[in-house]
């Protein structure tokens, strides 16, 4: 019987804990550490800035978008 309080309690810590900590998150579109997102230039896709491919200053999902774009290895 003790054991299942023991499991009770720990269950509710764990749900306080999360439920604190989700409050503490400040949103998304106000976070300075949220990535940078681009277009491609190509299929109009949205990704991290960091994951595109750059060329002529243009933004690409993928090798075969800069490709089909003109851009040339
Ligand atoms: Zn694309």
């Amino acid at each position: 019987m003790s054991k299942i309080l023991l499991v009770a309690v720990i269950v509710v810590a764990v749900l306080l804990l999360m439920r604190g900590l989700r409050r503490r998150d400040p949103p998304a579109d106000a976070s300075p550490a949220a990535e940078a997102m681009v277009c491609c230039a190509h299929c109009d896709l949205h990704l991290p800035r960091a994951e595109s491919i750059t060329a002529g200053g243009r933004h690409f999902c993928c090798e075969q978008h800069r490709r089909d774009a003109g851009y040339r290895d």
